[in-house]
């Protein structure tokens, strides 16, 4: 058991087994609630601080970071307690600050245009590890005067597949948005799958007021099992139906993302079809241009080409937007700074 994965109750017995005062007990259940570790809990006797560090503690410690000169996004590269490296990033919006989290070591899910997938999941992140890569940032990134918190905004659209780590994912989202933790809106959480068809009706139970959003990317089986072989196991028509239950079970609107990959979804044709696809849903489609990946033979498109594709969508009464690019300079896409990283480090 780790420090950081552990409930109240686990805290409690855990301190109390060095035999404590009460008074103890809560303060190190506060500081785990902070993601801070025993040798920092600067309220506990020495003896103490070093008797809690013969418990692994479960977190992460940055190791390396990188700003973007453009728009202010951070890139962070985090160092697991086992060695492993894992990204997350900071985007500063007008409304507050965006995080992106990776919920997994590397990812599974094989599609075809992802650096993430491209060597498997190692691992799958846990609860504490997750709750961690906050507080590092918020230590990293302290907020604004004036402001509680660095980070407003969760998305789960780092490396990793969050519904193929369905316990933990949804642990850290009760552990997240719980009052004694960062207190994160659920409203301000959104979650990005592949399409894991029955995971995705298990969350419309456990954790209804997260935003859904699906990674669609094609409007034909043929080009989606291309591209995603999860499509092979749930083809579109059930995943659409599985957004159809999130949107009447919660109605929240479901965001599909749809990256435009030159010559392969991006025709005039491909957005009508689309369209169709989706006509009666209570949805909005995120545009992306492909972030093209070396290791891949796919092609991006113009960002001027992704508008004319979001008026396609549009004049067919869907809404759209193209997403903004944070980061691009530093290597934002998912699971670009962790390999070169790894292929600098492995030589
Ligand atoms: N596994 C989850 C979340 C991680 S990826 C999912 O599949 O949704 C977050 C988003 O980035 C997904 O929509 C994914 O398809 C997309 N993505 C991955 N590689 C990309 C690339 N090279 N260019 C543009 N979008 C990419």
């Amino acid at each position: 058991m780790y420090w950081m994965d552990m409930t109240e109750a686990e805290i409690a017995d855990a301190v109390g087994a060095f035999g404590v005062p009460k008074f103890r007990i809560a303060q190190v259940q506060e500081w785990l609630h902070k993601g801070v570790r025993p040798s920092e809990m600067t309220n506990l006797p020495k003896d103490l601080r070093a008797k809690l560090d013969t418990i692994p503690f479960g977190g992460a410690v940055i190791f390396d970071k990188r700003v973007s000169p453009k728009d202010g996004t951070v890139k962070y590269l985090f160092a697991l307690e086992d060695g492993n490296l894992v990204e997350g990033v900071l985007m500063r919006y007008s409304y507050g600050n965006t995080v992106c989290l990776s919920t997994q070591v590397g990812c599974n899910m094989g599609c075809k245009f992802c650096a993430s997938t491209l060597e498997g999941c190692v691992r799958s992140l846990r609860p504490g590890e997750m709750l961690s890569f906050i507080a590092e940032i918020e230590r990293d990134e302290p907020p604004a005067e004036g402001k509680p918190r660095t980070v407003t905004n969760i998305v789960l659209m780092g490396s990793g597949e969050p519904l193929d780590n369905y316990d933990n994912v949804v642990t850290f989202l009760k552990r997240v948005t719980s009052e004694q933790g960062p207190n994160i809106s659920a409203r301000n959480i959104s979650l990005s799958t592949c399409g894991i068809v029955p995971k995705i009706y298990r969350l419309i139970e456990d954790a209804p007021h997260v935003t859904l959003s699906i990674s669609l990317h094609a409007h034909s089986n043929e080009v989606r099992s291309e591209l995603m072989p999860i499509n092979k196991a749930y083809p579109i028509e059930q995943v659409l139906e599985a957004a159809k239950a999130y949107a009447d079970r919660t109605g929240r609107r479901v965001v599909f993302e749809y990256a435009l990959i030159g010559g392969k979804n991006d025709s005039e044709a491909d957005a009508d079809a689309l369209a169709a696809r989706l006509k009666g849903l209570l949805c909005h489609v995120n545009l992306i241009p492909l972030n093209p990946v070396r290791e891949r033979g796919l092609d991006g498109v113009t960002r001027a080409y992704a508008h004319r594709f979001r008026e396609w969508l549009e004049a067919r009464h869907i809404s759209a937007t193209v997403r903004r690019e944070m980061g691009a300079d530093i290597e934002g896409a998912c699971g670009q700074l962790r390999r070169r990283v790894l292929n600098e480090i492995r030589g």
